[in-house]
């Protein structure tokens, strides 16, 4: 028995020191983990489960439905929907959301050719797969953003079919964003009746609210549906994330699943219900204003990186609001050491908010010291 329990806490110690180890060296994911959700502990005493459709009535009673319908209540007027036209649930993360808003936009159109730039998230494609919708891939700027001209050329080739466009409110390797009025602009110069818009906003859905001078992001430009990733910006030690849609479409859509029972309208059966509270407990306890701060906190963050870099001789760039600095992919130390994402010849760090200058600036001093070239296998 003792042994048995010796067995158990080395386990714990080791998978917790290796986490702690590793954390104050994370600068290249999107995660934000500035947070102490140790008041939620106890509810792990607990078997909830949030089966079914969070605005519906359920015969499971242990969930957390009503604290799901404010996130998402929450999360619609972030992204300027009145919260009573929304619709929407707590996910498992941006691709769960990524695949609800296409299976949405699928079922609105029936028979679309869905769009897509270059610099999309690879979970589109795979979903684009599984729900075996036809599509199109459109060549990027430089910058990261969707080539328009190709954009509109493709459609117009395509005219006969209606298009379900996926856009990015945020690339993942770039933060790029796509220019919501132009893809509208280009619909409506096209005359096409019917059209989706669904926004991958994984990361930047949670920035874009919170500063000045925005570019468009939200259903007030024209948005469908929009996934948002719980564990990036909101923070969450658990994977999550938030897709909203217009209850509207819900409601029309309500007969494509009417097979798996009325209220079913979500993808998974059995859903998380500590997750909802965990983002629920984010959004209270840190408001809008708090959300402010730390936006402004990570901007602040990324233009003091991008200086740096260029002041010490290293070409680095970032988009407008946003966090994510990228620059000439660095040697295999640099990366590994500070667990940057590299694509091809370039890399990232994105400053969340534990990044802190000191951060950046040992970074810059590592890829100093470490040139490319160096300590290659
Ligand atoms: C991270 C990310 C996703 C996927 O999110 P998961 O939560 O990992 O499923 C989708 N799109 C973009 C742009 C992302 O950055």
């Amino acid at each position: 028995m003792l042994e048995k329990q010796t067995e158990l806490d080395r386990r714990i110690h080791q998978i917790r020191s290796e986490f702690e180890l590793l954390s104050p060296f994370s600068a290249g994911y999107p995660v934000n983990q500035e947070f102490d959700y140790s008041d939620l502990y106890p509810l792990l005493g607990y078997c909830g489960n949030n089966v079914g459709d969070p605005f519906a009535h359920s015969r499971y009673q242990s969930n957390t439905h009503e604290t799901e319908r404010e996130v998402v209540r929450a999360i619609a007027e972030m992204v300027r929907l009145p919260a009573d036209e929304a619709w929407g649930y707590v996910t498992t993360g941006g691709t769960e959301g990524n695949m609800y808003g296409i299976y949405v936009g699928r079922e609105m159109l029936r028979d679309p050719i869905a769009y897509f730039s270059q610099d999309t998230h690879y979970s589109v494609l795979k979903i684009l797969h599984v729900l075996n919708v036809r599509n199109i891939m459109i060549r990027s700027q430089e910058n990261g953003e969707m080539d328009y001209d190709d954009l509109r050329e493709s459609i117009f080739i395509n005219r006969d079919k209606p298009p379900l466009i996926v856009a990015n409110i945020g690339t993942t390797m770039k933060g790029a964003v796509d220019d919501l009025d132009k893809i509208r602009g280009i619909l409506s110069e096209l005359a096409l009746p019917r059209s989706y818009i669904h926004a991958d906003a994984a990361l930047s859905g949670m920035i874009l609210p919170f500063v000045d001078d925005p570019q468009p992001f939200g259903f007030d430009s024209g948005i469908d549906s929009i996934a948002i990733s719980g564990h990036k910006l909101i923070g969450s030690p658990l994977p999550c994330g938030v897709v909203v849609t217009k209850r509207d479409y819900t409601a029309q859509i309500g007969r494509a699943i009417e097979y798996v029972g009325a209220l079913d309208t979500t993808l998974l059966g059995s859903r998380n219900a500590f997750t909802p509270v965990i983002i629920w407990y984010s959004l209270t306890k840190n408001g809008r204003d708090g959300f402010r701060r730390i936006v402004a906190k990570m901007l602040d963050t990324a233009e003091y990186a991008v200086r740096q870099f260029n002041a010490n001789g290293i070409p680095a760039w970032r988009g407008k609001n946003s966090a994510t600095i990228v620059f000439p992919r660095p040697s295999p130390y640099v990366l590994f050491q500070w667990q940057l994402a590299p694509f091809g010849d370039i890399a990232h760090l994105i400053t969340m908010p534990h990044v802190t200058r000191e951060m950046v600036d040992n970074i810059i001093a590592d890829c100093l010291e470490w040139p490319p070239g160096t300590n290659e296998r």
